[in-house]
């Protein structure tokens, strides 16, 4: 099984299926059941390749500041300036916004606090508020297989993180007041880690971190910047769980992402000086 066989298989896009002629296609909306689809007959076919990432320049890694993200005022400037305990602390003892009040615990995120790559999703659910970590759920089994895919694993070389920390009710999509009350922390997490690639899981990531408002499928396929960090857009894990059409989309995503990690590390290692 060669690389991209390997990459599809991990997304569970491997083998992928497609109806003979005449056969009669399941509505757009139908519920996504497995034994349903699999048992008509089918022919093995592999999406084609992404189309090569259009050269661009890409971001120049920053040093890391001495300067706060924020203005050094109030409580953004104070959470500017503090440690991983520190932060972690905070969040956990966070009531800034309406949230605080219906958590079991806030989630700060996981992982490699030195990583190349930080992923951020939208808000804790269910399980993550139960566990204290993000992305365990169905989404987060899906997570794990997109993080293989581009050849690293949770807690190793790449840290999860949120927009917001605490559970919105329902697993709601945040209101723009949580974000913003959140945003410090995010910022602060991004400053301590200095990722070289941020890949933002949906649309409220995406928003939040590009501040804009702009569909998942206008900003995909591009290598957008943050503050100096490159930032690729794809679906939220937990949209994927219901689209196979999007999970080949976030297949190309990834592809992107993994090679942009790639031509990243080798612009470092072309500054640095010949022994
Ligand atoms: N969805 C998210 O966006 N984050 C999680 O941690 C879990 C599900």
């Amino acid at each position: 099984m060669n690389r991209r066989e390997r990459m599809l298989r991990e997304l569970d896009l491997y083998p992928v299926w497609v109806r003979r002629a005449g056969e009669v296609a399941p509505a757009p909306d139908a519920s996504p059941n497995a034994s349903a689809v699999q048992s008509t007959p089918r022919r093995e076919v592999i999406p084609p390749s992404p189309p090569a990432p259009a050269p661009m320049s890409l971001p120049q890694a920053q040093a890391p500041s001495t300067t706060p993200m924020v203005a050094d005022t109030g409580r953004a400037g104070d959470i500017a300036g503090m440690d991983w305990t520190q932060l972690e602390q905070c969040i956990r003892d966070c009531a800034a916004c309406p949230l605080h009040a219906k958590r079991k615990q806030a989630v700060p995120g996981v992982g490699d606090r030195a990583a190349d790559w930080l992923f951020v999703g939208e808000g804790p659910g269910a399980d993550e508020d139960e566990r204290g970590e993000p992305f365990v759920g169905q989404a987060g089994r899906l997570l794990d297989n997109m993080l293989s895919a581009v050849g690293i694993a949770r807690g190793h070389d790449v840290y999860i993180a949120n927009v917001v920390k605490c559970r919105p009710p329902g697993n709601r999509t945040p209101e723009p007041l949580e974000a913003g009350a959140c945003e410090p922390y995010l910022k602060r997490q991004i400053a301590l880690i200095q990722p070289r690639l941020i890949v933002a899981l949906g649309k409220t990531a995406a928003d939040n971190l590009l501040r804009r408002e702009a569909s998942i499928a206008s900003l995909r396929g591009q290598v957008h910047d943050y503050n100096g960090i490159a930032l690729i857009v794809t679906y939220h894990p937990a949209y994927l769980l219901r689209s196979l059409v999007d999970k080949a989309k976030a297949w190309a995503d990834l592809c992107l992402a993994r090679d942009t990690m790639t031509r990243l590390k080798d612009a470092t290692l072309n500054q640095e000086p010949a022994p």
